[in-house]
C-alpha cells in the first residue's frame, strides 16, 4: 500500500452519491475536514475501506472505541439484550445496573442521568448549575470543546470568544466568560469580581485542543476558588472519562468536581452520554424541578453496552496496557522525526497525545496555536495514505486493541510516510 496510490473509486463514488444527498457528503460537520474515504468494515484496531485499503486507526470514532472497533463483549450483550426490545419509554432493570456500575467507577458520584451525546449532557449540566446556584453565567475556556449549541460553539478570536457558525444566537455566548486555561489567578480574579457565575467548565485535561494536562495545582486551586465562592466545578470528562484513568480525570489527578459530563468511551463505541453529580443536586431532576429529557435516554443498547464495557474496564484494566504502547510509539514518533529532520513535537497522555509541526512544549491553547497546524493536516494525509489513520487536528487515540505488533507495523508506516514527505 505505501508505494504505490491505493485504489479509491468505491470511495470517490460514493463521495459523489453522498454529496448529492447529504449537505458535504457528511453528517457531523467535524467530519467535512477528513478525507472521504468510505469505510466497510472495522474490527479491534484495524479500519477496512470499500476499495479494501487497511489502516491502523488512531482516530477511533473520535474516542468512543477505547476498547477497540466491534468488541465482541459489548457486541454480545448490546444484540442479547436488544432482542427483548430496545426502547422501553419506561424503566428497565438494565438501565439500574449501568447507573450503578458507572458511579462504582467514577467513586465520587451518587446518581447519574443518562443522554444520548456529549452535547445534550453538557446543556443539562449547566442548567443544573443553574437551579443549584441561582446564578445565570459560566466561565469556561480557551480551546475547550463542550458541544456544538449556541451556548457554548465558540472560536476564539485575540482571546475573545465569537460565534463559530452562521444561524448560533449570538446573544446566548453573553452566558458564558472566556478565559485562558492553565492559568490559576485567571480564574480567581474574574470569581472575586462577578457574582453571577453559576458554573465553572472545563475539560480537566485539554484533549480538544493539543493533549495539555493541568499544571500542578491548577485543578486544586480552582476547586478552591468554586468553593470560596460558591460556584459548581463542572468536569466535561466526555474525552477524558474512563480513558486516563478509570474514575476519568477526576481519579488521575484526585481532584472531584461537583458535576461531570461524560460520553464516548463509556461504551465501547455504544453513542450514550452520562451527567453525574451528589444527590443533593441531582434529586432537581427527580422532582422535575428541573427537565431532562430524552426519548432515547437510557435505550436498552445504551445501558447494554455501559454495562458489558465497565465490566470490561474493572475486570480487565487496559489503562496500564494502553500508557506503556502509547508511550512507545510517541517516543519512535520522536526518534523518526530526528531521523528525518523533520520538527514534529509529541505531548501529553500516553493514551490520547497530541502530534504538530513545531516547537514545544504546547501549555496553552495560545501556544498550541503557533504550531504549523496546515503542515501537520497535510502530513495526515500521507500517513492516512501509508494505512495510518489519524485526525488532522494532532490527536491520537489508543485503544486496548492496539497490541505491540501494531504499534511495531505504525512506526514502519510513519518511517515511509516521512521518507514520502522529505523525499
Ligand atoms: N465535550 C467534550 C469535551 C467533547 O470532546 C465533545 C465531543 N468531542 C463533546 C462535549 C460533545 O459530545 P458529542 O459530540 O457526543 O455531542
Amino acid at each position: 500500500m505505501s508505494d504505490k496510490p491505493h485504489p479509491a473509486e468505491r470511495s470517490r463514488e460514493l463521495h459523489q452519491r453522498a454529496l448529492r444527498v447529504m449537505p458535504g457528503g457528511v453528517n457531523s460537520n467535524v467530519r467535512l475536514l477528513a478525507p472521504p474515504v468510505f469505510f466497510q468494515s472495522a474490527r479491534g484496531c484495524r479500519l477496512v475501506d470499500v476499495d479494501g485499503n487497511h489502516y491502523i486507526d488512531y482516530l477511533l470514532g473520535q474516542g468512543p472505541n477505547f476498547l477497540g472497533h466491534a468488541p465482541p463483549d459489548v457486541l454480545d450483550a448490546v444484540d442479547d439484550a436488544s432482542r427483548r426490545g430496545m426502547v422501553y419509554g419506561a424503566q428497565h432493570s438494565l438501565e439500574v445496573e449501568a447507573a450503578e456500575r458507572m458511579l462504582a467507577v467514577i467513586g465520587w458520584a451518587e446518581q447519574v442521568r443518562f443522554g444520548v451525546s456529549g452535547s445534550e449532557s453538557v446543556q443539562a449540566a449547566l442548567r443544573l448549575a443553574r437551579a443549584v446556584t441561582g446564578r445565570t453565567r459560566f466561565i469556561r475556556f480557551e480551546g475547550h470543546y463542550h458541544g456544538w449549541f449556541d451556548n457554548v460553539l465558540v472560536r476564539v478570536e485575540d482571546g475573545a470568544a465569537a460565534p463559530a457558525s452562521e444561524g448560533q444566537l449570538v446573544s446566548h455566548l453573553d452566558d458564558s466568560l472566556l478565559l485562558p486555561w492553565n492559568d490559576l489567578t485567571a480564574v480567581e480574579e474574574m470569581l472575586a469580581t462577578n457574582d453571577d457565575i453559576a458554573a465553572v467548565i472545563m475539560e480537566p485535561v485539554m484533549l480538544n485542543a493539543g493533549s495539555i494536562e493541568p499544571v500542578a495545582g491548577y485543578l486544586e486551586g480552582v476547586r478552591r476558588a468554586c468553593d470560596r465562592h460558591g460556584v459548581l466545578l463542572i468536569f466535561d470528562e466526555v474525552i477524558s472519562g474512563f480513558r486516563v484513568a478509570p474514575g476519568g480525570a477526576a481519579d488521575r489527578y484526585g481532584v472531584t468536581p461537583d458535576l461531570a459530563t461524560y460520553g464516548k468511551a463509556m461504551a465501547g463505541g455504544w453513542p450514550v452520554s452520562a451527567l453525574v453529580g451528589p444527590r443533593s443536586m441531582m434529586e432537581r431532576f427527580g422532582t422535575g424541578a428541573v427537565n431532562h429529557s430524552g426519548t432515547f435516554n437510557a435505550s436498552v443498547m445504551a445501558c447494554a453496552a455501559t454495562v458489558a464495557t465497565l465490566r470490561r474496564l474493572v475486570d480487565d484494566p487496559p489503562h496500564e496496557r494502553i500508557s506503556a504502547r502509547g508511550r512507545r510509539l510517541m517516543d519512535g514518533l520522536v526518534q523518526l522525526a530526528a531521523d528525518h529532520s523533520l520538527d514534529l513535537h509529541v505531548q501529553g497522555l500516553p493514551m490520547a497525545f497530541h502530534a504538530g509541526f513545531g516547537d514545544g512544549p504546547v501549555l496553552d491553547y495560545r501556544s498550541l496555536r503557533r504550531l504549523d497546524a496546515a503542515r501537520y493536516n497535510e502530513f495526515t494525509r500521507v500517513l492516512i495514505d501509508h494505512g495510518v489513520w489519524v485526525a488532522g487536528r494532532g490527536i491520537w487515540y489508543l485503544s486496548a486493541a492496539h497490541e505491540e505488533a501494531d504499534i511495531d507495523e505504525t512506526l514502519e508506516r510513519v518511517a515511509a510516510a516521512m521518507k514520502a514527505t522529505v523525499s
